[in-house]
């Protein structure tokens, strides 16, 4: 995506400094993308912002490289904490973050459960100045003494709609409740749910809001379709797209842990062990850990996830997603997709959406989301119904368009 087409702003004229400048040269961002654009001057006055991006769009920029401006590096407290909806999302925060401070001396903690506590209270008590984590670890240590939030100058609030998803409700607005009052909250969220105006009505100070949701939806880079198939011939259908496509990374996205079990099981048989995993909230930190490192490094070729972990990956070598089954709701559809066609991807992504006979509204209501019709991803001498129901699936889904 070039980041520099659409913006006549270059890094230099967002009021950042030269020591952020020099590091942003060296490591290739030539120019902000556009929720940096308009999220970086706003967050620069200490006002209160909402930002509404999907996660590639560079966001993590838009909030840390104004945070990195605020840190006092002499004073060894915990001026920002950035709280993200699970671990990988976390990691990947962290990493990007580091990557853009490596000019200042500002310390990092990443507070994430399913990893020894240890690590994060020696790096706590080290004098951390920017912690990521998890709500639930976070509470975790705020409750054993070991995080203290009373010199936060900032919080942020990355995915939120995706941490109220997941049930984190509780846990954030306890934090929310123990940061000093005159903080700066910046909240990044895909959509803007009901619940998540309801967190910034309640823990914001008259937010000025930055929409680039609309931008962001249907991104240039994604070449998107749908494919008709009946329920048992998905398999075969996804076989035979993989040997048409013959993609150099693929996520698959099924809409259950045991969807994603079974795939595996089947394709565990087909590939060597090293080229195909599986990812989901069942498997054990250390394994999904190892999970996306091999898909970083390039090694893993298949990987079969849901939602909840699946949507956070960042990583820039994914050619394909296919989603073998249709999202249950219309923003995880944005967010699967949105793991091909990223910003530090120089190649365009595809995704095809596989929609069963009666799913003909549930795609209906992702294209009225992403404000786009999908074309029809066609393969040669493949049925994908029994003849006797093609008639009247066509009829269904020309019913649904007209609607
Ligand atoms: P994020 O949305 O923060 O997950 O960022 C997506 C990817 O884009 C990450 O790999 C970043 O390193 C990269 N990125 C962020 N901002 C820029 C930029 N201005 N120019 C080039 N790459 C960027």
């Amino acid at each position: 995506m070039d980041v520099a087409s659409s913006s006549p702003l270059s890094f230099q004229d967002l009021g950042l400094n030269k020591k952020t400048l020099t590091r942003l040269a060296e490591i290739g961002y030539e120019s902000p993308s556009p929720i940096q654009r308009e999220f970086i001057p706003i967050a620069l006055t200490g006002k209160d912002c909402i930002g509404q991006a999907r996660t590639g769009t560079g966001k993590t920029a838009a909030f840390m490289l104004p945070s990195l401006e605020l840190v006092d590096t002499r004073d060894r407290v915990v001026q920002v904490l950035v709280l993200a909806p699970t671990r990988e999302l976390s990691e990947q925060v962290y990493a990007e973050s580091r990557k853009l401070a490596a000019n200042h001396s500002t310390r990092f903690a990443l507070c994430v459960g399913g990893r020894p506590m240890g690590r994060q209270v020696d790096d706590l008590q080290a004098g951390a100045q920017i912690v990521v984590g998890t709500p639930g670890r976070v509470q975790d240590l705020m409750k054993r003494g070991c995080l203290q939030l009373k010199d936060l100058e900032i919080v942020v609030l990355d995915e939120a709609d995706r941490m109220l998803d997941i049930g984190f409700r509780p846990d954030i607005e306890r934090i929310l409740r123990s940061c000093p009052k005159d903080r700066q909250t910046l909240l990044l969220s895909a959509t803007m749910a009901p619940e998540v105006v309801k967190l910034a009505t309640r823990y914001m100070e008259s937010p000025q809001s930055v929409d680039l949701s609309e931008d962001s939806v249907v991104v240039e880079t994604i070449e998107q379709f749908y494919a008709t198939v009946d329920e048992d011939r998905k398999l075969p259908l996804l076989l035979r797209i993989l040997a048409l496509e013959k993609p150099k990374q693929v996520i698959v996205f099924t809409r259950t842990k045991r969807g994603a079990d079974k795939l595996f099981e089947i394709f565990s048989r087909r590939l060597k062990s090293d080229r195909v995993a599986c990812i989901h909230g069942d498997l054990p930190q250390r394994k999904r850990d190892r999970v996306i490192r091999t898909l970083r490094s390039g090694q893993l070729r298949l990987l079969i996830a849901t939602d909840v972990v699946g949507r956070g990956i960042d990583v820039s070598g994914i050619s394909h997603i296919i989603n073998y089954d249709i999202p249950e709701y219309c923003d995880d559809y944005v967010h699967r997709v949105g793991r091909t066609g990223r910003l530090s991807s120089d190649e365009n992504g595809r995704a095809v959406t596989f929609v069963t006979l009666a799913q003909g509204g549930e795609l209906t209501n992702i294209e009225k989301r992403i404000n786009d019709v999908l074309p029809q991803y066609e393969v040669k001498g493949f049925q994908a119904f029994r003849q006797k129901e093609r008639t009247r699936r066509t009829v269904r889904r020309f019913g649904q368009q007209d609607k």
